[in-house]
């Protein structure tokens, strides 16, 4: 391939909206370019990375024994209506036609699953497809990380029985952890909540970045790791469990409703206010949730006890609930008969402080159980670093930033279940086929490489991933020698099998240099003024000391070499 056929517009700066790294050399390097918000066109060197990532995925999934479909787009609404997805809340309509535009493909292959799977005989089937995937994230943001139309491998399994299921589930985590390593990428399983797919086991492969939206809890100890949404957040008692706790008492506490304010107002730490917080449980009805003044409401945690999403309450409903206002909540006689759920750590407060349901008032000198009924008990905290891990006693967790590259579910017969695929077992007894899904964002993994792979002139391609393997440069277009000696090393290294990119283009050799280092191809070749000694200047990409002169003679051989030997470092 050549430069000038190429189509790769690079840029000398990245538009100021470019925050992460990821995003501003796609854009730089001419790989992307956006056409809406989270809206992207993939330019030729896109285009390409997003192949090769594919061809491994397929590669994995193939060994395991998947096989390749490609499902449409177009989701009728009857369809989602069968499994109640139809309200998830990222999918994108058509409303004229009635047709959602596919998030995720479940309930597509789940009705191909039904109508074509009768017997046991065909089970295990292991489907796959790598296609364009639509959500209406609320906020797009870094390029490629998160965006409103991308593309995904999703992989979904059927089995006949739970241990089968089990073992697809581990045989597609065994593809995706290989494929990650394959395509240069340290990325690691973690626990994690099912979210909008549902199901009981779940993991998520992690890629450690600073500027990861996801949180990462990990255990010293052991080698437990969980998504800060899944983590089970262990009780970390705050007060002596014997001190006494003198008789309940309101205090005036006037425009005082924050607790960062009322514990300042007040003098007591944090961890002696309960926080308490009227949510809306799905269909509307208010709960109330108390957590520790210094803890966080876990969302995720919420919304799997109650069934979906629970945001908070608007001020009107609050003020039912409790007869006050924002701000001045609490479990004691609450004005209606809601339920009332907290976290396992409320319950062990002595001597604690709440909004005393009374506008600028709270209530001092509380104790569970005795001042309000003991609430029902859950894990409803987002832990946090230095609590103790819930995989070790001993252990201690600490956190991280991460990218969610990938996910992996075992969902049993939910899907089955509401949408009726069954198969016949051997004894001609009708049962739910067992199911997974397994997604991971190509377009994701591209960005979160260069998050791990870059350096201050540009990106810097493993090599399995890189739009070309070896950038041949030719310093100066009009120098026939020069031009020769390029034209045939580009030959046979394309009959030797390697993806090389002949940079042709009547450039000054500066800016071909910045763009070889900028779009980051792991081996570079320069035909210049060197050629007069009879050799051209060989470079990793990697390593500025790695230049070295070559014998005009060796040189393809010398490139398949350095080729052969970074692809090794990624194979297994
Ligand atoms: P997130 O929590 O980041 O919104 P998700 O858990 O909703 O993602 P999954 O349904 O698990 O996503 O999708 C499988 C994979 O697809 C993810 O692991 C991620 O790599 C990728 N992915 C999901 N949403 C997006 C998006 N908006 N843009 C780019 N890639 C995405
Ligand atoms: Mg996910």
């Amino acid at each position: 391939m050549r430069f000038t056929q190429l189509f790769a517009p690079t840029l000398r700066d990245a538009p100021s909206e470019a925050e992460l790294i990821s995003h501003k050399l796609l854009l730089r390097g001419g790989f992307i370019r956006p056409l809406a918000s989270g809206v992207y066109s993939y330019l030729p060197l896109g285009v390409r990375v997003l192949n090769k990532i594919s061809d491994i995925l397929r590669d994995e999934m193939n060994g395991i024994g998947g096989t390749e479909f490609l499902m449409p787009s177009l989701l009728p609404r009857t369809l989602l209506e069968e499994s109640g997805r139809d309200r998830t809340d990222v999918l994108f309509t058509v409303p004229e036609r009635d047709y959602f535009l596919g998030f995720t493909h479940e309930e597509v292959i789940t009705s191909i699953a039904r109508s074509d799977i009768q017997s046991y005989k065909q089970l295990p089937f292991l489907p796959y497809q790598i296609q364009t995937k639509f959500r209406n994230e609320a906020r797009p943001r870094g390029g490629l990380v998160r965006v409103r139309e991308f593309l995904m491998l999703d992989a979904y399994s059927f089995d006949r029985d739970e241990p089968s299921c089990e073992l697809a589930y581990s045989h597609v985590r065994g593809a995706f952890a290989r494929m990650f390593v394959r395509c240069g990428l340290s990325a690691f399983p973690v626990e994690a909540d099912s979210g909008a797919i549902g199901g009981s086991q779940s993991e998520e492969f992690m890629v450690l970045s600073d500027d990861g939206e996801d949180t990462v809890l990990r255990c010293d100890k052991t080698g437990y790791a969980a998504n800060a949404e899944r983590c089970e957040a262990v009780p970390m008692p705050a007060e002596d469990p014997e001190a006494s706790v003198p008789a309940i008492e309101q205090v005036a506490t006037p425009d005082v409703s924050t607790i960062e304010d009322v514990a300042a107002f007040l003098d007591v730490p944090a961890t002696r206010l309960i926080k308490t917080l009227i949510v809306t449980a799905p269909g509307g009805t208010p709960v109330v949730a108390l957590v520790r003044g210094d803890r966080e409401l876990n969302e995720a945690k919420l919304a799997k006890l109650l069934g979906g999403p629970s945001p908070l309450a608007d001020a009107a409903l609050v003020e039912k609930v409790t007869g006050a206002p924002v701000g001045f909540a609490g479990p004691v006689s609450l004005k209606l008969p809601v339920r009332v759920i907290a976290d396992r750590e409320v319950a062990l407060v002595r001597d604690g402080v709440t909004g005393a349901n009374v506008a600028d008032a709270h209530l001092v000198h509380v104790l569970p159980g005795r001042d309000f009924p003991q609430p029902e008990y859950f894990d409803l905290r987002t832990a946090v670093a230095g609590d103790v891990s819930p995989a070790d006693p001993e252990g201690r967790l600490s956190t991280e930033r991460g990218i969610e590259v990938g996910h992996v579910f075992n969902f049993g017969t939910k899907y089955s279940a509401s949408m009726g695929a069954t198969f016949t077992d051997e004894t001609g007894k009708s049962q739910l086929m067992q199911g997974g899904s397994y997604g991971v964002g190509v377009s994701r993994t591209m960005a979160a490489a260069i998050e791990h792979h870059h350096d201050a002139a540009g990106m810097l391609w493993p090599i399995s991933i890189a739009p070309f393997e070896v950038v041949v440069v030719l310093v100066d277009a009009k120098n026939d020698a020069q031009r020769e000696a390029a034209e045939s090393l580009h030959t046979s290294l394309l009959a030797a099998g390697i993806d090389v990119l002949l940079d042709d283009r009547d450039e000054r050799p500066g800016v071909k240099f910045k763009d070889a280092d900028l779009i980051g191809f792991p081996v570079k070749v320069v035909v210049g003024k060197s050629l007069l000694e009879g050799t051209v200047e060989v470079s990793l990409r990697r390593d500025s000391s790695s230049k070295e002169a070559v014998a005009v003679a060796d040189m393809a051989a010398h490139v398949d070499g350095l080729v052969k030997g970074l692809k090794a470092e990624l194979s297994f």
